[in-house]
């Protein structure tokens, strides 16, 4: 039975405000989810929702989905992430896993009982994905062995899954690794500047051996497609996500700016004041348009998605930044203060303009499409 949008969207809302946002500065501040709220995510559902009915997901059609990557992004970016590596890995492995991948994996990962992490980036290759190093090599009939380095891996401290893309011979490959196996060593990285929940790590494979049978599509099926499948759901979800962080900053700016006053005034009815949140507001509307069209041409499988969903996230991670900005700035000193909320949007912010794609990464790969 499918739910109607505004039920859905209620249900979305609800969990964030009662479930993930008591929690939010928590998370920023210990960069850690605490275990009653992982409880109530995997309770939720909210881990498997690109997954199909058929394997214990809710199978919610990418417009759903970015609505709820907008209402949990108005709250908490790093339980945004979390949902967001999850359906990235989910999707991959509905699409081109076969389906012994699909039912021994996808279950597990709508229930929560397997936390995923994306594993593309290396100490030495960012941006150029394309030259990763990390090898697999064949070993018998049935094992690859691979070795390796993955740095910056969102949950990696809690995944019980690694989709790791790695080099085999034939070229790019994509597979998945147990995180109980046999020569993995993680590292955790925290301090970062914003996203402080997302539990990063360094991961070392040392003669890792993996089944064959793990191996999602072809050896050398390559970075496009399977690789880009996920990124494309992840820049998707991120573009959301922001939208949602600037939503509430631009509410909690408006509600400061009628009480705050300067020179026997509300800061609002100083023209300049009305100039920053007007710019604001329409910045936010043209970004969140953008995700809408990307969610569009997702829905109707569309060959021009990719492309769009590249601008809905180059678009919406610049104006997020800029919303942000202005917010703590309206907010004068308050807003420089440690436990405002503008103040966390604003460093979560600035993560948005690295993660998925750098800004130059964006504005290379759209202008392929000019
Ligand atoms: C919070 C967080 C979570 C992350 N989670 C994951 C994850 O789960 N899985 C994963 O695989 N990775 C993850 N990453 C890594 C992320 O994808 C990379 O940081 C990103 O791809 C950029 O790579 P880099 O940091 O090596 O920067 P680099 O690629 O070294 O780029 C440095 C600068 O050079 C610029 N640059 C590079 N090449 C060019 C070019 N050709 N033309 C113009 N400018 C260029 C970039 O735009 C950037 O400004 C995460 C990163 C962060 C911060």
């Amino acid at each position: 039975m499918s739910i109607k949008e505004n039920d859905i969207l209620k249900k979305f809302r609800s969990f964030s405000e009662n479930k993930i946002a008591p929690h939010a500065s928590y998370i920023d501040e210990k960069q850690n989810i605490p275990e009653e709220l992982l409880t109530d995510l995997k309770k939720s559902g909210f881990l498997g929702v690109l997954i199909p009915k058929e394997f214990g997901g809710l199978e919610l059609n990418y417009i759903d989905y970015g609505l709820l990557n907008e209402e949990i992004g108005k709250v908490c970016t790093t339980i945004r992430s979390l949902i967001t590596v999850q359906n990235m890995v989910a999707v991959i492995i509905n699409r081109y896993g076969d389906n012994l991948q699909k039912s021994k994996w996808l279950p597990k990962m709508a229930s929560g009982e397997a936390i995923a992490a994306f594993c593309l980036t290396e100490p030495g290759f960012g941006s150029d994905a394309k030259n990763i190093q990390s090898g697999l090599q064949a070993e018998g009939k049935d094992k690859f062995i691979l070795n390796g380095n993955k740095k910056w891996i969102s949950f990696a401290q809690i995944a019980d899954i690694l989709l790791v893309i790695a080099r085999a011979e034939e070229g790019l490959c994509c597979i998945i690794v147990e995180k109980k196996t046999v020569g993995i060593e993680i590292t955790p990285i925290n301090d970062m500047l914003g996203a402080r929940g997302c539990l990063l790590g360094e991961i070392r494979f040392n003669n890792c051996k993996i089944p064959q049978s793990h191996l999602v599509g072809n050896l050398g099926f390559g970075l496009f497609p399977v690789a880009f499948t996920g990124l494309d759901i992840g820049r998707y979800s991120i573009a959301w996500g922001c939208v949602g962080m600037a939503e509430t900053c631009l509410d909690i700016s408006k509600k400061y700016s009628k009480t705050r006053k300067q020179f026997d005034l509300q800061i609002f009815n100083h023209q300049l004041v009305k100039r920053i949140l007007t710019d604001m507001a329409v910045e936010l509307k043209a970004a969140r348009l953008l995700c809408l069209n990307a969610g569009s041409f997702l829905e109707n499988k569309s060959r021009d998605s990719f492309a769009e969903v590249l601008s809905a996230k180059y678009f919406a991670s610049k104006m997020v930044r800029f919303v942000t900005a202005r917010a703590v700035e309206l907010h004068g000193a308050s807003g420089l203060k440690k436990g405002n909320p503008v103040e966390r949007f604003f460093r979560d912010a600035k993560i948005m303009q690295t993660i998925e794609g750098s800004d130059q990464m964006m504005q290379l790969m759209i202008s392929r499409y000019l």
